[in-house]
Parts: C-alpha cells; structure tokens; sequence
C-alpha cells in the first residue's frame, strides 16, 4: 500500500484555517485523517479531549519531549503545542493522508525531518481583512490585536518557505484548490 502524504497547513490567526479545514475533511475523496495535538493550553469552550487536542501538563509535555515522541513542538503565545509522532506514522501506514494544523516554527521543523511532507500557507486577502476578521470574532482589546496583526506579519516572513499558498478569500474556494493540490499529489 502507498504510504499517505503529509501534509502541513499553516497561516495566521484569524485567517479562517478552522473552516477551510472542515471543508476538506468533508471530501471523503481526499482520505484525509486530521492529526490531533498536543498542548499545554487549558480548553476553550466546547473543545473536547482527543478531539481538538490531547490537553496535558507541561510536565507531561516535557516527558513526551525527553522520550522523543513528539514528531516536532513549539512554544506559541505561552504554550506548548506538539504532533504525536506514533499515531501519524500509523496513520501513513494505513494510506491515509495527514492533516498537520502547525504554526510556522513547527512546520519548518517537519520541513526538516520529512522533506516530502507538502506544506501549504493560508494567507488572507490583505492585513486590512485579518483585522477586521480578528476584530470580528472576539471583542479584545485593540492593543492585543495589534499584537496578533504583528504576529502574523512575522508568521508571514516564512510564506517562501511553504510549498504552496493559498489565499483565503472565500474558504469553498480555498479549500477547492487545496484539494486540487492534494489530488495532484496524491497521483504523482
Ligand atoms: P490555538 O491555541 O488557537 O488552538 O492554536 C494556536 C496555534 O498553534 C495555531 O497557529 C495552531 O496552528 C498551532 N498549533 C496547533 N497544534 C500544533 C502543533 O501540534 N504544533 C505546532 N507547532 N503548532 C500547533
């Protein structure tokens, strides 16, 4: 059986990853398999354990570090954040494709270990739009979206290093073209 790709999906907050995401795990077509993190962040509300993360202590992070279980990690606004490196490589095994939804340090170490993995950007339309997006769906201070405007400018320096970009303007359209990107890898 063809091992499964790899795929890394990265791009800013508030850029619409979440949506573009739902859209192609709805294709059955793409046999994709979302991977699920872990992190030392708490839930927000309505997140589950084992299905948006697995929700551990840092002593615990730092333990799946030690034991070298972590496919990569990073630290991201306070927290910890990691790919479970077993259940992916199960998961390629089996044929399926894997979904890694990874900022861009995290990304950039899969680059390394796994230079075949495909990694694909999500950028918005333009700043003035992920602001308004930030702004729109949580009432925070202007200070902190100030602060996550100028993260992103910094995410965004990495975009060269990205197999593919695409921008999120309309997240059907979005996630059509990152489904042609898959479909194309998956015949080569
Ligand atoms: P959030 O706290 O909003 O769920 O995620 C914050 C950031 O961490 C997002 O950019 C998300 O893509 C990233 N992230 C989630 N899981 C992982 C992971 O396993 N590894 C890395 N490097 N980043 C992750």
């Amino acid at each position: 059986m063809k091992k499964g790709l790899l795929i890394v999906l990265s791009g800013p907050s508030g850029v619409g990853k979440g949506t573009v995401i739902k859209e192609l795990m709805k294709n059955e077509n793409l046999n994709l398999s979302y991977s699920i993190s872990m992190t030392t962040r708490l839930p927000r509300n309505g997140e589950q354990e084992g299905v948006n993360y697995f929700y551990v202590s840092k002593e615990e992070f730092q333990k799946a570090i030690a034991d070298g279980e972590l496919l990569e990690y990073a630290e991201f606004v306070g927290n910890l954040y990691g790919t479970p490196k077993a259940y992916v490589e199960k998961l390629r095994n089996e044929g399926r494709n894997v979904l890694l939804e990874i900022e861009v340090q995290g990304a950039m170490q899969v680059k390394e270990k796994c230079p075949d993995a495909l990694s694909i950007f999500i950028i918005p339309p333009s700043i003035d739009e992920l602001a308004k997006r930030i702004r729109g769906r949580a009432s925070e201070p202007e200070e902190i979206v100030q602060q996550r405007l100028e993260k992103a400018k910094k995410e965004m320096e990495l975009i060269p290093q990205y197999k593919y970009v695409v921008c999120n303007d309309d997240p059907i359209l979005a996630s059509d073209i990152i489904s042609a990107i898959i479909n194309r890898h998956m015949q080569i």
